[in-house]
């Protein structure tokens, strides 16, 4: 099926408008209209070479939701009508370690929303910035949020799943101080599950205009972390913290923060890789560096069920699809709280 959607041509290429074909529904497939799709940093890094193998012509998108259109005949957990997601996995292979335990994330055949191989025209996958989304039912997610709060659903799955799953595998919750750095699409996230986890939350930011609103978010405390000053009154304190910065920065500043067995973890994922720390610092206080990516396919419908029954949203700003080259230049200059979300209808003649 012809279906419009917005993509690039080359890396130092603008997204625009282009037409695609998706599959026709398979036995266990579904189809989805999509109504609004996330700008997840990663799309910028894809869409714009900074990591290897990107393939053109390149449609971003991995923050999906909208409504079933059509199911296959042997499709039994949805039904044309009800509203679902996708995320950052459109398929794996199923019977491995990792997805027999539901970790398709860690899958050496997870196949990405986008970028991805796969036996449908182009050869790669293509993602949500387009009308309409075919794929395995078992990659499809139920959601139970309000319809009036879809737009603000989209970007939990992938900055929301991203940040709920090291936060959980790392045991946020009462009693532990967890460490949020970096304020953006993933940061707001993480802020928000962590407190609504139970732990005590500290952001860390080098915006300094972002501090009173990251407090609204959920955070009991905001560092600007090149105050080194504010910095020095939480060493040795941290149970975990949670990097999502996109841009490769010292590590170190961060480490001499945890406490003894304490644990960060890095989601951002820089084009260029971060200073290497000093091996000193882990081993003074039996600390470790970590990291993780995305979750699997339960833990993403938990965390989507955990954020409906919370009334946990992300805090977006709506645009055209016409606007999103504008979208990711002011998400360079960190000039958005906090996530993109495109309105997929504007795709529309
Ligand atoms: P984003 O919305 O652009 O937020 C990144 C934040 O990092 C910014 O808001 C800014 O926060 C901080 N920052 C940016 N440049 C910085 C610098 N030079 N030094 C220090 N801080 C800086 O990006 P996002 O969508 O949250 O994604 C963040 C990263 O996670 C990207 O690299 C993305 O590819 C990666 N990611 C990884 C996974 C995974 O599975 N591991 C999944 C999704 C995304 P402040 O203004 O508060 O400082
Ligand atoms: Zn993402």
């Amino acid at each position: 099926m012809n279906t419009k959607a917005y993509g690039a041509h080359a890396g130092d290429k603008p997204l625009e408008p282009m037409r695609i074909t998706r599959r026709a529904p398979g036995a266990h497939d579904v189809q989805i209209d999509i109504a609004y799709c996330g700008v997840c940093h990663s799309d910028i890094h894809q869409v714009r070479s900074e990591w290897a193998g990107t393939l053109f012509p390149c449609v971003p998108g991995h923050e999906i939701v909208g409504r079933v259109s059509a199911v296959g005949r042997h499709v039994s957990a949805f039904e044309v009508g009800d509203l679902v997601g996708v995320g950052c996995i459109v398929d794996s292979c199923k019977h491995c370690e990792e997805c027999d335990a539901g970790l398709e994330n860690y899958c050496d055949g997870m196949v990405g929303t986008y970028n991805s191989p796969t036996p449908d025209e182009p050869g790669w996958t293509l993602g949500g910035y387009s009308q309409r989304i075919v794929v395995h039912e078992r990659y499809a997610l139920a959601i139970r949020h309000p319809e009036t709060q879809l737009a603000a659903v989209a970007p939990l799955l992938c900055a929301g799943i991203t940040t709920y799953s090291p936060l959980r595998h790392w045991n946020a919750g009462p009693g532990k101080k967890v460490g949020i750095v970096g304020i953006g699409g993933l940061g707001h996230m993480g802020i928000k599950l962590a407190h609504a986890m139970g732990a005590c939350v500290v952001a860390f930011t080098t915006s300094g205009s972002k501090r009173e609103a990251a407090k609204a978010l959920g955070a009991d405390e905001v560092i600007v972390s090149r105050n080194t000053e504010e910095m020095a009154a939480h060493s040795k304190s941290f149970d975990f913290i949670l990097d999502t910065v996109a841009a490769p920065h010292d590590l170190e500043a961060f480490l001499g923060l945890l406490k003894r067995d304490g644990a960060m973890t890095l989601v951002g994922a820089p084009a260029t890789p971060h200073p290497s720390p000093n091996v000193f610092n882990l081993i003074s206080r039996r600390r470790s560096l970590a990291g993780s990516m995305i979750g699997g396919i339960p833990e993403t419908q938990e965390m989507l069920d955990f954020c409906a029954r919370n009334g946990i949203v992300a805090d977006i700003e709506l645009i055209r699809a016409d606007q999103i080259n504008e979208a990711y230049e002011r998400m360079l200059k960190s000039d958005i709280r906090y996530r993109f979300v495109i309105d997929v209808a504007t795709l529309a003649d």
